[in-house]
């Protein structure tokens, strides 16, 4: 049995101000939360204020990146080391818009997932098609592509540390989600893949969340596919109501 998990993305938003009254709110209404594991992922200025309200909470702090060296001349960049300093749990790698704007690679998303397995820090790996890769006819060898170079040399131990997240790069922010079904049939894939490479336990154990457009609305249909275990949740993990109302669809998902 997998346990759900339920993140909010914040990307470039919100001031130390703004993200302390959001998670304020938010840990409050997810007290009762028991079967779904919850994470947030605040901007970099805001992740050590965040951490300090989160302690001893039912939610846990993830940053939205990481890079792979533990300390040195690397300008703008943050280390696997100072994250778990500060309590957090989770770094996002590889998001679309890490790829799109800032140039990374499968190459250096598996350095950051090294990198960050090896400190104790679990990554979210983001892997999806574009438009025009999916209307080729191209999604699943991408998603072959895409996972095969993020997991590039991590075995058996590091798998069972990773958390895989299917983002389909047309349903990031567009307010156009995947139906449950098409995200169904991606998130079996890649189990089926992470099967072929780990073994059936090891794909059985792994947890795959969907990102793109989930809101209140369409997430009580995505949480109740087999293979959807959770959701890496952008533009509505904002805003306190639809962020806990998805967490609950998850949880009652998980009943
Ligand atoms: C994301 O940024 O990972 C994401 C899924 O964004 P949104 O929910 O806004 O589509």
């Amino acid at each position: 049995m997998r346990t759900p998990l339920i993140a909010g993305n914040w990307k470039m938003n919100n001031t130390v101000a703004e993200a302390l009254e959001l998670v304020e709110c938010v840990k409050t209404r997810v007290l009762g939360v028991k079967r779904t594991e919850i994470a947030v992922a605040p901007p970099f200025t805001a992740l050590y204020a965040v951490g300090s309200i989160l302690k001893n909470s039912n939610i846990r702090l993830s940053s939205q990146n990481v890079f792979w060296e533990d300390k040195g001349a690397f300008t703008g960049e943050i280390s696997p080391l100072m994250l778990t300093e500060i309590g957090c749990a989770y770094a996002i790698v590889g998001h679309s818009e890490r790829r799109q704007y800032f140039g990374e690679t499968d190459e250096s998303v598996n350095k950051r997932i090294k990198a960050a397995i090896a400190c104790g820090l679990m990554p979210i790996v983001c892997i999806g098609e574009t438009l025009a890769e999916r209307e080729s006819g191209k999604a699943m060898e991408v998603i072959n592509t895409r996972l095969m170079g993020a997991l590039r040399g991590i075995d058996q131990d590091g798998i069972k540390n990773i958390v895989i997240a299917y983002e389909p790069v047309w349903a990031i922010g567009t307010g156009r989600n995947a139906t449950p079904q098409q995200a169904e049939e991606v998130h079996r894939h890649i189990r089926v893949l992470i099967g072929d490479l780990y073994g059936p336990a090891v794909s059985e154990q792994t947890r795959i969340l969907y990102g793109g457009s989930m809101n209140q609305e369409n997430a009580p249909d995505l949480l109740s596919q087999p293979d959807i275990d959770g959701g890496l949740i952008g533009g509505a993990s904002l805003k306190v109501g639809s962020f806990t109302a998805i967490i609950m669809a998850a949880e009652n998902a998980s009943l």
